[in-house]
């Protein structure tokens, strides 16, 4: 019976695959690069299969606490008039109300908050050498030394360490969908729109503004392109983004004043990630780091709780034997995440149009969502999830068992 399990990356994927596999009644390791769980990012909408797996987690309570349901988005122009928009009521009816919009970090520390008690748990640490044998897997961590586990699944999101040292560099795998994306959190930034997702767009360049509790603003930029060599620090990622948005008008000039400020920035390319298989011998991939599906799915996170715990339920049913489990595993979920990384790549042009045409289609578009029925007709297809999660037994409660934690 395969017994230990490390996880590498305690983002959305590794805390749900550790809860599951914990409930499975296996010991798992959950290691982090970063010194603590990363806060700040961005915000997400978050609905279908894992707002379900969130209530067989018994985390709803919690999250449509820490969430936020915004009514209606704004398109506005140079002046800051409204251009286009719509009531985004729909979503909400799509899904039956089981439809929030919470922070990133928000989602992650709540399911890290289920899995601390029972996972041992490695801050500031990561994987530096793989070597896998008939019998398990030798590892070499940054902090602790060589460790040996039977299974390790590299939760380690969209640049995955695990990925690139069991399956080769990124650069086999990554499409990148030709967009840039930047994000970061602003206090005491005026005006405030509650519960409105404010979007100002030029062609090739687009900004979202959300007003978040405590008197916090999130902003979000995404531009077309992804310069090369891509910038890896903070001054030259802020520079770029002032660069691009020199001359537009609206609120830029104050957004780019917040953004001098800011201590917290994400920053990345738009890409998916497309990999033949995802399973190498005894280590696996969940998450972004197998599957990637971009921003533009709007629903990264969830299958990334999908693929965790399927992964897990896999693994609990297969018992001594992994490969029959990572094989259940692609084969229950492969054709699934490829038609939500293809709807990804039709949205792609929508959402940062590139010309004045097409930002004029884009906002037409958003203006026919108002028409009764339309927008149920036009998303409804997408919005829903057309899996049904698989039904596991699990052993024991999760999240009970308590083991060491380590910081
Ligand atoms: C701007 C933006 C908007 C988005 N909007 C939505 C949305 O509306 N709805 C939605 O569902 N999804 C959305 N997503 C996607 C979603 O955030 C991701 O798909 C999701 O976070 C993937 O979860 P993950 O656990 O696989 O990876 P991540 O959340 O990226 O977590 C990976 C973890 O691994 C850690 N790590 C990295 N490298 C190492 C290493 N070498 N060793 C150890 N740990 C490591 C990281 O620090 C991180 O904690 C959006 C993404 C972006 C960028």
């Amino acid at each position: 019976m395969t017994k230990t399990v490390l996880i590498s990356g305690a983002g959305i994927a590794g805390p749900t695959l550790g809860y599951w596999l914990g409930a499975a009644g296996f010991e798992t390791t959950l290691i982090e690069k970063a010194p603590s769980l990363r806060s700040g990012g961005y915000v997400i909408d978050f609905w279908g299969h894992g707002y379900d797996l969130a209530e067989r987690m018994e985390l709803l309570p919690a999250i449509n606490h820490a969430g936020y349901r915004i009514k209606e988005l704004c398109v506005v122009d140079d002046g800051g008039d409204k251009a286009a928009g719509f009531g985004t009521n729909v979503f909400h009816e799509l899904t039956g109300g089981r439809y929030v919009t919470l922070p990133r970090s928000e989602l992650s520390r709540l399911l890290y908050e289920k899995v601390a008690q029972s996972s041992e748990v490695l801050f500031g640490t990561e994987i530096l050498g793989l070597d896998q044998d008939q019998g398990g897997v030798s590892v070499q961590l940054s902090r602790g030394g060589p460790r040996r586990f039977d299974l390790v699944i590299g939760a380690d999101g969209l640049h995955s360490r695990v990925r690139e040292l069991a399956f080769g560099p990124i650069r086999q795998f990554e499409r990148q969908l030709g967009y840039t994306v930047a994000a970061f959190e602003a206090a005491g930034y005026r005006p405030r729109n509650e519960d409105v997702y404010v979007m100002y767009g030029q062609p090739g360049r687009m900004l979202g503004r959300v007003s978040l509790r405590d008197d916090r603003t999130l902003f979000l930029f995404v531009f077309a392109g992804t310069p090369e060599p891509f910038p890896q620090n903070r001054e030259a990622q802020k520079a770029l983004i002032r660069q691009r948005y020199a001359d537009a008008k609206w609120e830029v000039p104050a957004l780019l004043s917040e953004l001098d400020r800011a201590e917290d920035l994400y920053f990345d390319r738009v890409s998916q990630i497309w990999m033949p298989n995802w399973s190498q011998g005894r280590i696996a991939l969940v998450g972004d780091a197998a599957f990637c599906v971009s921003l533009l799915a709007g629903q990264g996170s969830a299958l990334a709780m999908i693929s965790a715990y399927v992964l897990a339920g896999e693994i609990a049913k297969a018992g001594e034997a992994h490969q029959p489990a990572f094989a259940a595993y692609e084969h229950l979920l492969r054709d699934f995440v490829r038609g939500k990384q293809e709807a990804a790549r039709r949205f792609a042009g929508a959402f940062a149009p590139r010309t004045r045409w097409g930002l004029a289609f884009r906002n037409f578009v958003i203006n026919a969502f108002a028409i009764p029925g339309l927008a149920r007709w036009a998303i409804g297809h997408d919005i829903t999830d057309r899996l049904a999660l698989p039904q596991y037994s699990w052993r024991q409660t999760a999240g009970k068992a308590k083991r060491s934690s380590a910081q």
